[in-house]
């Protein structure tokens, strides 16, 4: 190495950021990985469930080593109103088979746990520095500034999550817009793992995803979820940034609502709230990809607009580790050459393009667009709540054809905008 020249600088020890650090530095590349965070995972944030195949791929039956909380066996997807929940549940061992298993993470272990396999591999890494900004000459990226200090690198990849700040300051991306992204927040209750495998229903290291749509956001576009870790409860809201004063309800008065809730009350009872975060999400699927590339930089990860909300399953990691792994793939061609510039770091999007991530955003990218509906989160929930009251609650009343009782419920919602969201529902996926 050059004394004051790095082969590559990755801004960010996120998922992304990490994984691509951690290939580089494994073929012999000088890599510095910076992340602003005193640890890496201090600053962020999921719901979270990480689907294995990327990580995977890279790192063969990583979940063994790695701090996993529990592997997802049981999907559940509540609709709910203030008192009701109507609930779907999915309980498979096929869940579980590799390939297509799925882990409940809590980031603050996980991101250091990769993080340190940058380092372990090779890759010099450093915690608690921020880049100020990217050093940018004759339109190309040469490398970073942090604190006033100069680095250079022949490639710079950002990795630094979903506002990339610093791809916006060098003018290498335009600004987030708000109705892009949503706000989440998350409280962690602590819990023996007796009682969270007894409330659950799991055995032993198997866990629950759950999503819910409703009340949990007051009707607005968003949703709630619970995930459980060994000996904790990961449950939270998520809320379009735009519409998150709509309700007239802060996020706080949301998730008190939320965690009262009769279905969740008892769940998360008797729990010691450990820990309160919150963070942005990019919401917009495939519209919100933005600069992927240029003269001496990739974007990866959530920096990229990486991520898939389709609201029975929220995406954002696998497809940061994924897109780090082709970041670094296509820095590793790039050095064969000897050339960084953008003709040559465009092998990067060719390979998102020939990848799930490219794939995936463009099968689900109508999804947002459908997702913004009212609806969905107020009058559905209803609906379905009315239509199993009517048929599961008994009080002695001459009955009605079930068919009656449910028509009253689905007038309420409008027979056309039942035929209009089911059809447009349909064509988003
Ligand atoms: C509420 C919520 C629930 C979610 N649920 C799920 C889920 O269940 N499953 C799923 O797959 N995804 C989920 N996601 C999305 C997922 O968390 C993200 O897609 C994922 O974290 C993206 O990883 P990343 O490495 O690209 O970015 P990040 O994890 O955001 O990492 C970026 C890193 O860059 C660092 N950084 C930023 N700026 C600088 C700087 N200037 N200098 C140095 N370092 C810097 C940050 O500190 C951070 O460590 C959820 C997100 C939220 C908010």
């Amino acid at each position: 190495m050059d004394e004051e020249k790095f082969d590559v600088i990755v801004v960010g020890g996120g998922l992304a950021g990490s994984t691509a650090a951690y290939i580089l530095a494994q073929q012999g590349l000088e890599v510095l990985l910076i992340e602003r965070g005193n640890y890496a995972g201090s600053k962020n944030m999921t719901g979270g469930r990480l689907y294995a195949h990327s990580l995977e791929k890279i790192i063969p039956n990583f979940a063994e080593e790695a701090p996993v909380e529990r592997k997802v066996v049981n999907e559940r997807i509540s609709m709910m109103t203030e008192k009701d929940a109507v609930t779907m549940s999915y309980h498979s061992p096929r869940l579980a088979e590799t390939g297509s298993d799925s882990y409940v993470v809590l980031r603050g272990k996980f991101d250091r746990w990769l993080f340190d396999k940058a380092e372990e591999a090779g890759a010099m890494v450093t915690a608690g520095i921020k880049v100020d900004q990217l050093m940018v000459e004759d339109n190309r990226v040469t490398g970073v500034i942090c604190g006033g200090e100069e680095m250079k690198a022949d490639v710079v990849i950002l990795a630094d999550g979903v506002n990339s700040l610093l791809a916006e300051k060098a003018g290498l991306r335009k600004r987030v817009q708000p109705s892009h992204v949503a706000v989440g927040a998350k409280e962690t209750y602590e819990l023996p793992a007796k009682v969270i495998e007894d409330r659950f229903s799991l055995t032993g290291d198997e866990g629950t995803a759950w999503l819910f749509a409703g009340s949990p956001s007051s009707g607005q576009v968003g949703g709630g979820f619970l995930y459980t870790n060994k000996e904790s409860i990961s449950i939270g809201l998520v809320l379009g940034l735009e519409h998150i004063t709509e309700s007239g309800k802060t996020l706080e008065e949301m998730m008190v609502g939320f965690t009262n809730h009769p279905e969740i009350a008892p769940l998360i009872k008797d729990g010691k709230l450990l820990e309160r975060s919150g963070h942005v999400v990019p919401e917009a699927g495939l519209s919100m990809v933005s600069t992927l590339y240029g003269d001496g930089f990739l974007i990866c990860g959530d920096a990229a607009g990486f991520c898939l909300n389709i609201g029975y399953m929220v995406r954002g990691m696998d497809l940061a580790i994924t897109s780090g792994e082709l970041a670094a793939k296509a820095v590793l061609k790039a050095k064969e050459k000897g050339d960084f510039s953008s003709s040559s770091l465009q092998s990067y999007k060719e390979m998102l393009d020939n990848s799930f991530i490219m794939n995936d955003l463009s099968v689900y990218k109508n999804f947002p667009a459908f997702m913004d509906n009212p609806r969905i989160f107020n009058q559905y929930p209803s609906m379905l709540s009315g239509i199993m009251a009517d048929m599961f609650i008994i009080d002695g009343k001459p009955a009605l054809p079930l068919r009656k009782k449910a028509m009253k419920h689905l007038k309420a919602v409008g027979l056309l905008n039942l035929a209009k969201d089911a059809l447009n529902g349909v064509k988003s996926v």
